[in-house]
């Protein structure tokens, strides 16, 4: 597996993610918070949607203000959950890890190996993954 170290923009990526979850936290509802850098420079926000059974996580939400934006090209991303009163790098979910396999599979995702915080392009996170046909229609 190639797992890389952060660098100073993977940490700006992290601290956008805790700053989106910092502004809107709540016990329930939003617990994660999500941030994603795209091509242009640009970094998105997103918090998870709980509901009753399901609701979206952060990143789905992260990318779509993106993309609601006119990007496209997503180079990292990363999202936080709160622990106490500290903030810590979450691993995407399977249904993220697939979502972002069909929209960015180039991208970087920073996620916690172990206790570790590592980045690691998606790919490597779901091996055997589903591919789809998107890009050619
Ligand atoms: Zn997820």
């Amino acid at each position: 597996m190639n797992f890389q170290q952060l660098d100073s923009t993977d940490q700006k990526l992290v601290e956008a993610a805790k700053a989106v979850l910092q502004k809107n936290y709540h016990p329930i509802r939003h617990t994660v918070g999500a941030a994603v850098l795209c091509s242009s420079g640009n970094i998105y926000t997103g918090i998870n949607i709980e509901a009753c059974g399901y609701g979206p996580c952060a990143e789905p939400i992260a990318i779509g203000a993106a993309f609601t934006k006119g990007e496209r090209e997503i180079l990292a991303i990363a999202a936080v959950c709160k622990q106490g009163d500290e903030y810590a790098v979450l691993s995407p979910c399977g249904n993220c890890r697939q979502l972002l396999m069909d929209y960015a599979s180039e991208a970087m995702v920073i996620f916690n190996h172990d206790g570790n915080i590592l980045k690691t392009q998606v790919r490597n996170l779901l091996p055997g993954a589903y591919i789809s046909d998107f890009d050619d229609a």
